[in-house]
């Protein structure tokens, strides 16, 4: 395996940081989801650095991948429980770390924030060449279900390659019997998500797409489209992008919706949809970012 440059990725492991604590610090019942965007991607850009990907704001039932559309006009309600997900990238090297955040005034969903805060805190105690990701799989559903919820089985935690944020390795959320052993210099992010007991504990592909992956180039007819995937090609080749990205090129909502559309039926681009509780039920998320060491792990990224 290439050996890792740790002190840049702790670089970039900080501006993440950096800018979720910006976002999560704005989270409040009527702010808006753009403003939060835009706030914790400058940060990062005003450092220096690339995006491994848009920050994800998904909120209650909403597990991942939701980030605020072209001229988004959403804003947060009184009680909504908001996992913030994000990461800087420099040369190839991607963050990725992520909170959740309550607006609610009173503790409803303290319980449920302690739970993946915690289930990390294990698996991370648990990280070491030679450990298998089932038996950390099993103690993060131990702890997520000592304090009344479920583990989320199909997300979890996963290898980080350059330029790809999810290589090799899967770290399940519960006891799926894989004897896949860490190794000695693996970069690796842990995510456990929680719901309700109640819920489902399986995630589906819900109808908001706002981030999207360049696949390669096509033949497009649509003046529009063609205009659309030049820019793509020339800034967001390698990364996943948001849509609302694009304002610059295409900044009318119906013209840019309908050209992505139209690359993603050509094979030129693929989409993330929103990810929710099969259910509906509402969901919590911590995530950290790691290198596996001998005997135990060196975090880079953790908020
Ligand atoms: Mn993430
Ligand atoms: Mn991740």
């Amino acid at each position: 395996m290439e050996k890792l440059d740790v002190e840049k990725l702790k670089e970039v492991g900080n501006a993440s940081v950096e800018a979720l604590n910006i976002a999560a610090q704005m989270i409040k019942p009527g702010a808006k989801l753009i403003d939060v965007a835009k706030a914790a991607e400058g940060h990062v850009a005003e450092k220096g650095f690339d995006f491994a990907f848009p920050i994800n704001i998904s909120i209650n039932g909403q597990a991942a991948h939701y980030t605020p559309s072209l001229n988004d006009e959403l804003a947060f309600g009184e009680n909504d429980i908001v996992k913030l997900d994000f990461g800087a990238a420099k040369d190839g090297l991607l963050g990725d770390v992520a909170l959740t955040v309550s607006t609610a005034s009173d503790n409803r969903h303290a319980s449920m924030l302690e739970a993946t805060k915690e289930a990390l805190d294990e698996a991370i105690s648990m990280v070491k060449a030679g450990a298998r990701v089932s038996d950390i799989g099993k103690a993060i559903s131990a702890k997520i279900e000592a304090k009344g919820f479920q583990p989320i089985r199909n997300l979890g935690g996963h290898g980080v390659g350059v330029h790809n944020l999810h290589a090799d390795i899967f770290i399940p959320n519960y006891d799926n019997g894989d004897d896949t052993a860490l190794e000695e210099g693996q970069l690796i992010a842990i995510e456990p998500f929680a719901t309700l007991k109640n819920g489902k504990g399986i995630v589906v592909e819900g109808d908001a797409e706002e981030i999207f992956q360049f696949e390669q180039s096509a033949n497009v007819r649509m003046e529009n489209s063609r205009k659309l995937l030049k820019a793509i090609m020339e800034k967001y080749s390698t990364e996943p992008f948001a849509a609302r990205w694009l304002g610059s090129v295409l900044n009318d909502r119906f013209a840019l919706y309908s050209s992505l559309h139209d690359l993603m039926r050509a094979g030129a681009i693929s989409s993330y949809p929103v990810l929710v509780e099969s259910s509906g039920a509402i969901v919590s998320q911590h995530e950290a970012e790691m290198v596996v060491g001998k005997d135990s792990c060196d975090v880079v990224a953790i908020v």
